[in-house]
């Protein structure tokens, strides 16, 4: 019995601001205003129309600290540790993950495989038998006494992981337009792309700003460009 996991990524929103809009647009407005954020906040009856075209033209004009104030956090599990390493690259994002150093694999630890390995019989088997080695081996450290943080040494980027992944809506931007272009390695594009969506069923009005940086800005900044935008 093998543990792969194959198109098992799991993304939930776990936290997010009631009264995300209002937030935005008192930050906007304080900027602007000769009156209190109190005063404004209680003035500010829930006129969506209103707030939201006051936000789209400050985020338009590059204001972005505007943004900052929205906090959300999602539990994100069934992706690889090859991902999870890109994702904790994002330097404004806060991570609690899943220990390999507190956890123990033992028996067979689970593990992701690229969906071009699966569409390849051959390879495929191949992937499955070299993490089945992989999987006793560990096993055999641990039986032996090896500290799991000394035994992980040899467990793959393919391992699979769970965290507790939170960020403010202008880095969730920025993650979008980097990690949904069609350069970004697939796994992390889905990833992204269900932390976008799980948003963006509750409040739609994020959905040109949660898409790939060519789709927001009109045209690509990458060498090797797949043409869906003209180059810059
Ligand atoms: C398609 C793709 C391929 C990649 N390939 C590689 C690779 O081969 N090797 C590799 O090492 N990485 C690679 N990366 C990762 C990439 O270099 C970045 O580390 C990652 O995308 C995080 O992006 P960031 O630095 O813009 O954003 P974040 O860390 O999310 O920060 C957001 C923004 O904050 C600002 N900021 C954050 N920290 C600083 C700072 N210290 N100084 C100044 N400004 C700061 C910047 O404006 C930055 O854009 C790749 C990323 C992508 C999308």
């Amino acid at each position: 019995m093998n543990n792969e996991y194959i198109d098992m990524i799991e993304v939930k929103l776990i936290s997010k601001p009631q009264d995300m809009l209002k937030t935005i647009y008192l930050a906007c407005r304080t900027c602007y205003s000769s009156k209190s954020p109190v005063e404004i906040y209680e003035e500010t009856n829930n006129d969506k129309e209103k707030m939201l075209n006051l936000i789209t033209k400050v985020i338009s004009s590059g204001h972005y600290s505007t943004i900052e104030h929205i906090q959300v956090s999602y539990a994100i599990s069934g992706i690889s540790r090859a991902c999870s390493h890109q994702l904790v690259r994002h330097r404004h994002m806060s991570f609690s993950q899943k220990s390999q150093r507190y956890v123990e694999e033992k028996g067979q630890f689970k593990y992701i495989v690229p969906k071009t390995i699966v569409n390849n019989k051959e390879l495929y088997e191949e992937f499955i038998k070299f993490m089945n080695t992989t999987s006793q081996f560990y096993t055999k450290m641990i039986n032996s006494g090896i500290k799991p943080e000394d035994a992980r040494s040899i467990l793959p980027n393919a391992a699979s992981t769970s965290m507790v992944a939170s960020l403010n809506l202008r880095e969730l931007i920025h993650l979008c337009n980097l990690r949904l272009c069609s350069r970004a390695q697939d796994e992390i594009r889905q990833t992204v792309g269900l932390m976008a969506k799980c948003l963006i069923d509750s409040e739609p009005w994020l959905k040109p700003y949660l898409v790939p940086k060519c789709e927001r800005f009109g045209f690509c900044d990458e060498h090797k460009s797949c043409g869906r935008k003209p180059k810059f």
